[in-house]
């Protein structure tokens, strides 16, 4: 049988005719468990996360896994065994870690508008860092920490005003972002924290953005951040940790973003070049450790070729995929089983009732309906992101290891959709 792989895609092979995952055929996952389905591989995963790890070998460095990318259970627990802290943005998430076996003192607490209640529930749980986004937050958190007779471990989230050259929803560390401090506000910010009694400066935090290809944002990030170490240092603060966030890109279509070994090689360069090599690191990578660690398995509903488009409905819609409709995403199609007929071009979309609910254009496939399609690198910012829109039930997922499939979340259920809701 000949084996064929999936250009930027290491988890998922042709063999035969039938498309595997690790060792499992997903045709025999999308009949065990229905349509739609995320599967999700483990090796993929610890492999991405290998890149890392290989890139910080003998440095000091505490990998917080930005869970918002995919908060499942079982991913969250794969993570965490394999030594990974977290990246949480809302007291959810942090619970969410808390219950797949993650440790609080790994957590860090990213986002703009943390509530009190979220500031109270992550101090008593004792999290690692609370990354501080502006200093109305760092007032806050100083006085519900004194209230708790606690102090805070702060690092503050600076903007280091370079653009990563992304997609702008998910470009952060611009002037014009909401995130982070300015620039030319972060020492005083420092010395602001430094008289609060209810916080301890423990680092600095940037992130820049999402899907970056290139690795001259980072580098320039590099020299930005430490010219503000230096600043703050001078100003008689020490800075503990520094964190670089996430935002590493991965290939959903062709596009080639350095390995994190490769990216990691140089950033670690120039901070030696600068006398900060032997720090305490952080980073948050999201989409990079879990982006094409995933697919989802769809079935095809109906074909409904026309005069100026072909449409290819699909069982999946925005609902469980929202990047296309979000940020005119794209993903790759392909079949779980190709078929020999001559292909024709197709608009593959959901039943969603939205002229948006696309999941890609101009696709070339031969298609028939009842076929089985695998949306790929559908392992970040997919089920994270899924609604009831339609009420559609959201999709169950599986983790694969090996020849094992684990169920990590079952279908949703109407029951279970309507359960919050109450008559008049
Ligand atoms: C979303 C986010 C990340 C992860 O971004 P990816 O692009 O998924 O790597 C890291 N840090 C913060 C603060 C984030 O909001």
């Amino acid at each position: 049988m000949t084996t064929q792989n999936l250009p930027g895609q290491p988890q998922l092979a042709y063999r035969g005719n039938e498309l595997f995952t690790e060792s499992m055929r997903l045709r025999d996952l999308a009949k065990q468990h229905g349509t739609p389905l995320f599967v999700y591989s483990k090796a993929s995963m610890l492999s991405a996360l290998a890149s890392y790890q290989r890139g910080f070998a003998g440095r000091k460095v505490q990998i917080c896994y930005a869970m918002k990318a995919n908060p499942a259970l079982g991913v969250i627990q794969v993570f965490a065994q394999a030594g990974c802290g977290f990246d949480i943005v809302s007291a959810g998430d942090m619970d969410r870690v808390l219950a797949a076996g993650g440790k609080a003192e790994k957590i860090i607490f990213s986002g703009v508008g943390k509530t009190r209640f979220e500031m109270r529930r992550a101090l008593e749980a004792g999290i690692g860092c609370f990354n501080v986004e502006s200093e109305a937050e760092l007032e806050v958190l100083s006085e519900v920490a004194l209230s708790l007779g606690l102090r805070a471990p702060v690092s503050l989230r600076v903007n280091p005003n370079v653009d990563p050259k992304t997609h702008p929803y998910i470009s952060t560390g611009l002037k014009s972002s909401k995130f982070g401090v300015a620039h030319e506000r972060v020492v005083q910010t420092y010395q602001r924290a430094a008289e609060l009694a209810g916080v301890r400066v423990v680092g600095i935090d940037c992130h820049i953005g999402s899907q970056i290809t290139q690795e001259a944002p980072y580098l320039d990030a590099v020299d930005r951040m430490l010219d503000l170490v230096e600043a703050i240092e001078a100003a008689g603060i020490p800075i503990h940790h520094l964190d670089f966030g996430g935002g590493l890109g991965i290939d959903y279509n062709g596009e080639t973003p350095p390995g994190a070994d490769q990216l990691w090689k140089k950033m670690l360069a120039k901070l030696d070049a600068r006398g900060f090599g032997q720090r305490q690191l952080m980073i948050e990578p999201g989409r990079s450790l879990v982006g094409n660690a995933g697919v989802c398995l769809t079935e095809v509903i109906y074909l409904k070729p026309g005069e100026q488009k072909n449409f290819c409905i699909i069982d999946a819609a925005m609902n469980d995929l929202p990047r296309p409709a979000m940020y005119q995403a794209y993903h790759q199609i392909v079949p779980l089983t190709p078929r020999p007929d001559a292909p024709k071009q197709w608009d593959v979309v959901g039943p969603v009732c939205e002229s948006g609910d696309w999941i890609g254009h101009d696709r070339t496939l031969a298609v028939q309906s009842g076929d089985l399609l695998a949306v790929l690198s559908a392992g970040a910012y997919c089920m994270s992101m899924a609604s009831n829109y339609n009420s559609r039930a959201r999709a169950a997922e599986v983790l694969v290891d090996g020849s094992h499939a684990h169920l990590i979340r079952r279908r949703e259920t109407i029951v279970e959709q309507m359960q919050q809701e109450l008559l008049l």
